[in-house]
């Protein structure tokens, strides 16, 4: 692919922002307004093997990627829309063509213990395993590949195009990266060698093996705890609770460093017992130095008829973790809130000050708090 300079760029960006609108959405504010865009396509679809599944009879193919376990007949596609049973083998659609491109800040994932105020590469696919009703970027999450445009990026371009753009980290992001993960596996090992960081956001509805792979080449996960009950899960999403805390649990035993994002959608998942229980069971199962973002629910899609979370709901959430005895609890979605800094445990001092996604001060030495020495939970060099 030739490369591109910076008026086919700026050429470029107009058609790729206003295609990404569902995208600039992600995470409600603050779009920096960089883009990438070269050789979009319409429906351009790469097919690539996947290791990820086990022939049936009569040809037919189990899905072995997430808990869905779909079994595909011949010529058709499982629920994420994204992989086909071509023949009796089971293909991704979507190997090196996503159909998003970003240059967005870190915080943005929002990762607030990794790297703060650098760039990260941002991609996506179209397809999703998950339909929530809420989702913020349903345009390309909903879609099939073939109905979205698409770059032609193979891994080694993406790798290339971040250390161009000055990126530090490469994010898999906007819809579930689960139903790319051939490519992002490719990335990895890429960016890898370039010492640039591999990270994802994920409703970590993914089945242990592929996760396994996965570890191999991730160094950091952002992770929708988006309930916990698994009525919300299946009313809300469509998926299940339990699949979602066991990759929690692996990608601590794998020391991949893990966020948590539990966006609060009133009347659904809004109970403090609730919230409760799950502050408990991230403070036994993972530790009590796992970030967690309680995150603005603003309506749209399918929700459209439920009011924005109420900030003193927020708040509660907040205080509550807080006497759950997690160390890091954030409010997101509410640019220019307190409870976007981070506070040291041990001196209560604030060491990284926020105003939504721009780094305002940080105040940490070798990963420790300058005032007490204290190590704060993240990764801060690389
Ligand atoms: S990744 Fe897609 S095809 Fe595979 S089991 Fe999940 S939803 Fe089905």
């Amino acid at each position: 692919m030739a490369s591109m300079d910076r008026r086919c760029f700026l050429k470029h960006c107009g058609r790729c922002a206003i295609f990404l609108a569902g995208v600039e959405m992600l995470d409600t504010v603050g779009f920096d307004g960089t883009a990438l865009a070269q050789g979009l396509q319409k429906g351009l679809v790469h097919r690539k093997l996947s290791p990820y599944f086990t022939p049936l009879d009569g040809e037919r193919v189990r899905c072995e990627l997430c808990p869905r376990e779909c079994e595909v007949e011949k010529g058709e596609r499982g629920e994420c829309g994204v992989r086909e049973n071509v023949d009796g083998k089971y293909y991704s659609l979507v190997y090196g063509n996503p159909c998003a491109v970003h240059v967005d800040p870190i915080e943005k994932k929002p990762f607030f213990h990794v790297l703060p105020a650098t760039s990260s590469f941002s991609i996506a696919t179209a397809g999703c395993n998950l339909h929530c009703k809420f989702c913020q970027n349903w345009e390309i999450s909903q879609a099939r590949p073939d109905e979205t445009y698409n770059h032609d990026l193979p891994p080694e371009e993406v790798v290339k195009q971040a250390a161009r753009y000055q990126c530090r980290s490469i994010a898999s992001t906007y819809v579930e990266p689960t139903i790319f993960i051939e490519y992002m596996l490719d990335i990895g090992r890429l960016a890898k060698e370039q010492k640039i960081l591999k990270v994802i956001h994920s409703n970590g509805f993914i089945n242990p093996a592929p996760l396994k792979d996965l570890c191999k080449v991730l160094d950091a996960a952002c992770i929708d705890l988006k309930g916990f009950t698994d009525d919300f899960y299946r009313e809300v999403t469509g998926g299940s609770l339990k699949p979602v805390l066991e990759t929690l649990k692996q990608l601590k035993e794998n020391g991949v460093h893990t966020e948590l994002v539990n966006l609060i959608v009133p009347t659904k998942n809004d109970s403090m017992d609730e919230i409760r229980s799950m502050c408990r069971w991230i403070r036994t199962e993972l530790g009590p130095d796992v970030p967690l973002h309680f995150s603005r629910f603003y309506p749209l899609y399918k929700l459209k008829s439920l009011p924005p979370t109420p900030l003193a709901t927020l708040e509660a959430a907040w205080k509550t973790a807080l006497d759950e005895g997690l160390h890091y609890v954030y409010i997101g979605n509410v640019p220019g809130h307190p409870a976007e800094n981070t506070t040291c445990p041990s001196c209560r001092k604030t060491v990284i000050e926020r105003n939504g996604y721009q780094i305002r001060n940080v105040s940490l030495i070798e990963g420790r708090c300058q005032f007490c020495r204290h190590p704060i939970r993240g990764i801060w060099a690389v």
